[in-house]
């Protein structure tokens, strides 16, 4: 402190030159932390199936003349093996989301593809739990409006006249990374749920000076999150609760995802929840329309 006030007073410019220095190890550091503490993490999350499997096939190997047991070892050494699947799997799809240039391979994606996607890929789990999905941005021609929990359905935009309709809706951005980000959201939905309940996707155009936004809200009326949690569950491998994430092959790095996915389009996601009633996630991005596309010439640079 005293050195840096000293030579403050003897040459400006290079005290700022020093203060700089000084922040940018200081940043060094704290990047080097969070790198180490994911490394940490990642070797604790795959300690643990593979800790488990090595325990189970001892298990098999003791109770070879026991069917019903090899079997029920068997079964759980599946559901470890689908937890490590899943587990290298959003480890990839994180790599490539911190690495890869989202807008390199950009063009505008009909959000109801998007949500295609993601129901089919929980169609499976929510089928198991007769969680029906509903949404306001089916393929065209096969629109089925959704009460949305924060007035998201359908056509509440103001202003009237030629509006176009939520099926129609254009996000601009990587096709894969975004059905990454949307298929986290629905599929959180649909595990932190119980049964027989409703998961809502609906989509609207907001406008806004600068270009409009699309907004996707993925509502559940699930077990919802606490106001202190919800901070931190956009955090890589931060879980309410551990237990439950693991029980339904969850990483905890599915909200990280679909942060980073977000941010790197220039877009956001939020949460509103409520503790006992559900949860809504909305992700908010670029309209297509209004996104610069490299073959188009602007009538301002004539
Ligand atoms: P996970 O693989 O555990 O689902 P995520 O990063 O997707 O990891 O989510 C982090 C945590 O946030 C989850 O473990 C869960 O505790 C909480 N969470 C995420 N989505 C929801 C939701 N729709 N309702 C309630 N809790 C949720």
């Amino acid at each position: 402190g005293e050195a840096l006030a000293v030579s403050a007073r003897v040459a400006p410019l290079g005290s700022r030159l020093v203060l700089l220095l000084v922040e940018d190890l200081t940043e060094a550091r704290r990047i080097e932390a969070v790198r180490r503490d994911f490394v940490a993490n990642v070797s604790h999350e795959l300690k643990t199936p593979v800790g488990a499997l090595s325990l189970l096939s001892e298990a098999v190997m003791d109770a070879s003349d026991d069917p019903e047991a090899v079997e029920r070892f068997a079964g759980r050494m599946q559901g470890e093996a689908i937890r490590l699947t899943n587990l290298v799997q959003e480890l990839i799809d994180l790599s490539r989301v911190q690495n890869d240039d989202p807008l390199e391979d950009a063009e505008p994606v009909p959000v109801y593809e998007l949500v295609a996607e993601a129901v089919d890929r929980c169609r499976h789990a929510a089928g198991t739990k007769q969680i029906t999905m509903a949404s306001n941005v089916w393929a065209p021609g096969g629109l089925e409006e959704i009460e949305g929990r924060e007035g998201l359905a359908g056509s509440d935009q103001e202003g009237g006249g030629q509006l176009p309709s939520a099926a129609d809706l254009r996000v601009w951005g990587n096709r894969g990374q975004l059905a990454a980000a949307l298929g986290n959201l629905v599929e959180n939905a649909v595990n932190y749920s119980p049964a027989r309940t409703r998961v809502g996707i609906a989509a609207r155009r907001v406008a806004q000076s600068g270009g409009a936004l699309i907004e996707i809200a993925v509502t559940d009326q699930g077990i919802g999150i606490s106001d202190k949690e919800k901070e931190r569950v956009f955090e890589r491998f931060y879980r309410v609760d551990p237990a439950r994430s693991r029980a339904t092959g969850g990483t905890g790095l599915g909200l990280a995802i679909v942060k980073h996915v977000a941010a790197s389009h220039g877009g956001e996601v939020t949460v509103w929840s409520a503790e006992g009633q559900g949860s809504t996630f909305t992700l908010r991005l670029p309209e297509a329309a209004a996104a610069p596309t490299r073959d188009r010439t602007s009538p301002s640079s004539r």
